[in-house]
């Protein structure tokens, strides 16, 4: 098993799997949909909300 630096931050992005767009989790209050619209994302470090079908998306981390 590989061990992963601290000091390697990730960061959450949720893919939407019609378009393929990326949307970066953190959105400050602000709900950003992807370019298709099937999913949009409002989130915080604490917090994650996807708005959608859970088969139209995936949460990718890097
Ligand atoms: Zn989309």
């Amino acid at each position: 098993m590989e061990t992963t630096p601290n000091t390697t931050k990730k960061e959450t992005y949720i893919k939407c799997k019609k378009c393929g767009t990326e949307v970066f989790t953190i959105t400050n209050g602000n709900l950003t949909p992807c370019k298709c619209g099937a999913i949009s994302v409002d989130g915080s470090r604490d917090l994650v909300r996807v708005l959608g079908k859970p088969e139209d998306y995936e949460e990718i981390q890097k």
